[in-house]
This record gives C-alpha cells, sequence and structure tokens, in this order.
C-alpha cells in the first residue's frame, strides 16, 4: 500500500525566530491538519538546551530556550487531529547535541539535524568550506549522533538532503556526489538499527531531471537500509504550509514510498 499522507512532524511557529510570521499560530497550523485531513501533526520551534550549555547576546539559540517554546503548551486539539509538542534542536561544530537527556522526556518528538552547516562558525568552522570536507563532516556528525546514547525511537534525522549541506545546488550536489554508496549504506543502516526516523523534506520541484537522481539516491539506499521515513514540511509560514501537501506527494511518488516504510513514533 502506497505511503499515506496523514501527518507533519517537522513545522515550526511564530516562536521561531526565523519564522517572521506573527500568522504563523498553533491555531493556524491545527487549521491547515484539518483542511488536509493530517491525523498527526508536531510543533517543532527550533531549540538549545541551555542544560547543554547557554548563548548570549544575538545568538540565534540564546532566544531559542526550552521556556521560550513552551509558550505553546497547551496546544489546541480537534477531533481527527492529534497535536503533538515537539522540538527542532541541533548538533554544534563541538558535535554537542543541544539537549540535555534528561530534557528529552519535556517532547512527544525530537528533530535533530546534523546539516545544519549554513550555520557557519556554529555547526561548521568557517574553513571547513570545501565539497571534501563538508562531505567528511557530513558522515561524521551522523556517526557521532549514532554513538550517542538518546531515545532515538522519538528522534527524528533531518535534512539528510538540504540546500543547507552547502549552496549554491551545484555544490550541495557536489558534497552529495562525493560520499560514495557504501559509506551510505554503512550509516543509513545505523539508523535503522537505532531505530531512529528519517525525515522527509525536499522540495523535488527545485531540482532538475538531472539532478533528481543524486537526490533520491539517498532515500534509495535509506529504504533498502530499512530505515523509516516520516514527512515534514518545515514550514515557518502560512505559504509553506499551503504548498506541503504537493511537496509530500512528490516525494513519495519519486521515492516509491509505501506504507510500511513510514516512521511511527507517536503510536
Ligand atoms: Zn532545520
Ligand atoms: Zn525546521
Amino acid at each position: 500500500m502506497k505511503f499515506v499522507i496523514d501527518h507533519d512532524f517537522h513545522i515550526h511557529s511564530f516562536l521561531s525566530l526565523c519564522s517572521k510570521d506573527e500568522n504563523q499560530t498553533k491555531e493556524a497550523i491545527l487549521a491547515y491538519a484539518k483542511k488536509n485531513g493530517l491525523k498527526k501533526i508536531c510543533l517543532t520551534d527550533h531549540v538549545w538546551d541551555t542544560n547543554v550549555c547557554s548563548f548570549t547576546g544575538t545568538h540565534f539559540y540564546a532566544y531559542q530556550t526550552i521556556p521560550h517554546i513552551r509558550q505553546a503548551l497547551p496546544l489546541p486539539q480537534a477531533e481527527g487531529v492529534e497535536f503533538y509538542f515537539g522540538c527542532e534542536t541541533d548538533m554544534d561544530k563541538f558535535l554537542r547535541v543541544g539537549m540535555a537527556r534528561e530534557s528529552f522526556d519535556q517532547f512527544d518528538f525530537v528533530i535533530i539535524p546534523t546539516t545544519h552547516m549554513h550555520m557557519g562558525g556554529f555547526v561548521i568552522e568557517w574553513e571547513d568550506d570545501s565539497v571534501e570536507r563538508r562531505a567528511e563532516l557530513y558522515i561524521k556528525r551522523l556517526d557521532a549522533l549514532l554513538d550517542m546514547d538518546l531515545p532515538f525511537e522519538k528522534i527524528g534525522i533531518a535534512h539528510l538532503t538540504c540546500s543547507c549541506i552547502a549552496a549554491p545546488v551545484e555544490k550541495q550536489l557536489a558534497v552529495l556526489q562525493a560520499i560514495p554508496d557504501a559509506e551510505l549504506y554503512r550509516v543509513f543502516g545505523r539508523i535503522a538499527r537505532a531505530g531512529a526516523g528519517f525525515e522527509l523534506n525536499e522540495e523535488i520541484a527545485d531540482y532538475t531531471a538531472e539532478q533528481l537522481p543524486h537526490i533520491a539516491r539517498y532515500y534509495r539506499i535509506a529504504k533498502e537500509c530499512g530505515c523509516k521515513f516520516y514527512l515534514g514540511s518545515d514550514a515557518h509560514n502560512g505559504r509553506a504550509l499551503d504548498g506541503a501537501m504537493k511537496k509530500f506527494e512528490r516525494m513519495v511518488d519519486l521515492f516509491g514510498l509505501e506504507e510500511s516504510d513510514k516512521f511511527r513514533p507517536l503510536g
């Protein structure tokens, strides 16, 4: 049976500094779920736990603390829609995850991207700019995450292909192409065995027919490794919510996903 589009586990509200959309409220997000027949959605604002370390001044994560994003609670509910409370944390250049082990209990679901490499100086050193170095870090950072003792059954790994890996798109694809199949089978096999989710958050329409196979290779190998997938719009505003269903359909079709490939962290 074809993968059913019935959830979105990666959605930001205005509590994420990068949303810049005061209309991106929890009520607007619930309305999006109702309109599109989604049965489970999860709010995932950006967060860095001060139990790991604190940031000050204009640092993005000085603003994105756990008490800050908990202002969204309680979440509104509607018949037929379960609205969960999660977050999107990060991994810094010292390979620290931005959530203390005991803080995971405060969330239904935690997204951890290892590839926020657009955050120069924080996620990677500024000099780590070459294609080779970014490819090396892609693998090193995933291995570091999977070496940790974390509740992987409620963790989603985001942006395994994404413009945040490198820009422009030609450079992103060069990084992805620099990692051989064997290395992907090894690390994606680790994701499958850990039981973490593999996020589906690509805008297929942004790539040319020549570029798409380089993106699709990652999902094909992940699927062969037995990884389980979840949909994440990563919507930060209303326009992104409006486009989410089309984006989801294109991925499910291109990657040939089945219901048996679905990650089910929330029952
Ligand atoms: Zn992200
Ligand atoms: Zn996000």
